[in-house]
């Protein structure tokens, strides 16, 4: 289906860009993996298109001064899936990175963007919330900050006012060890979650849990922060009784729907599972009690 008519512009600045958003019916085009097809479709109808893939800066992903990881809006997951700073310090986010979607829109698509579409079976969103992500949002107001977990307020929808871009997300400096796992179930290669869950934990030299971040993908109306599951697991040497009932937790709080991809009891049955695995995978040798 041909899109509607629409605007085009490409501003060479963020101030540009910014002042182009005052029009209430633009949007922002990032790698235009999610909005291109929804214009095709209709679905979505902008009289504007505010493509800021001129802008620069923004392609960076790197260590701030303070310690926090930067991920720029016109990072693209094919950079983080080929980073290589992830695997080391951010292995949630390595583990993900190769999970989403497919090459192709791997080389296009962006984190932010991803976080901006904010899909209810998107990965990054999961990922960046057990790490305490935030999304940098910039307007001529001023530049502020939101946690993704807070950032989705719906299937679809966004925290961002309609003249805001979000320019980067930012993961805060690791404090102790961190430990990390993406499992995402898929029917096949580049499909959204059946059930996906996103684990980042901190551990102590005693091997005792000192930060915990859990959340799902696929099983909500938005990503799910799993914060009672977290909170089950701090100061744990993750004994299968309190990873179990972290898993008990987890599950809980997942509102799946029956549908194409597998029925709501499954996919609660995949996220214990997942919990379970994730965790197991995380007691060093030697640390467990
Ligand atoms: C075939 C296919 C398979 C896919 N599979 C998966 C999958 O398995 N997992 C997964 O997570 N995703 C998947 N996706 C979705 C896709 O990867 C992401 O949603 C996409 O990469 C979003 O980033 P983008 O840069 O392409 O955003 P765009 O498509 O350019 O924009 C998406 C939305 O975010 C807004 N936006 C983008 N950037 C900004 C910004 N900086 N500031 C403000 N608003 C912004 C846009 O206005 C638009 O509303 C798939 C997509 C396709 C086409």
């Amino acid at each position: 289906m041909y899109p509607p008519r629409f605007r085009y512009e490409a501003p060479r600045t963020l101030d540009e860009a910014l002042a182009l958003l005052a029009d209430d019916d633009a949007k922002v085009l990032a790698g235009g993996q999610s909005l291109i097809p929804l214009i095709k479709l209709r679905f979505a109808q902008p009289a504007l298109l505010v493509d800021i893939n001129g802008l620069p800066g923004l392609g960076h992903h790197r260590e701030t001064a303070d310690g926090a990881l930067e991920i720029g809006a016109l990072c693209r997951h094919v950079d983080l899936e080929r980073s290589e700073l992830l695997p080391g310090r951010y292995p949630t986010m390595a583990a993900c990175a190769p999970l989403v979607a497919d090459p192709i829109v791997r080389s296009r698509g962006t984190l932010v963007g991803s976080l901006c579409h904010a899909d209810p079976q998107g990965d990054w969103a999961a990922a960046m919330i057990a790490l305490d992500g935030e999304v940098v949002a910039r307007s001529t107001r001023g530049e502020r900050r939101i946690p993704v977990g807070e950032f989705a307020t719906g299937p679809f929808q966004n925290a961002l006012e309609h003249d805001e871009i979000a320019v980067a997300a930012r993961v805060p400096a690791a404090r102790d060890t961190r430990y990390g796992a993406f499992l995402k179930l898929e029917r096949r290669v580049g499909d959204f979650a059946t059930a996906g869950l996103a684990v980042a934990l901190e551990i102590a030299d005693d091997g005792r849990v000192t930060r915990a971040g859990l959340a799902l993908t696929g099983v909500g109306a938005t990503t799910l922060t799993a914060t009672d599951a977290a909170a089950a697991l701090i100061g744990t040497r993750l004994e299968p009784e309190a990873v179990e009932r972290a898993a008990e937790l987890a599950a809980g709080i997942a509102r799946p729907r029956s549908d194409h991809r597998g029925s709501a009891g499954y996919k609660r049955h995949v996220v214990a599972t997942f919990t379970r695995r994730a965790l197991a995978g995380f007691a060093p040798a030697g640390m467990a009690a």
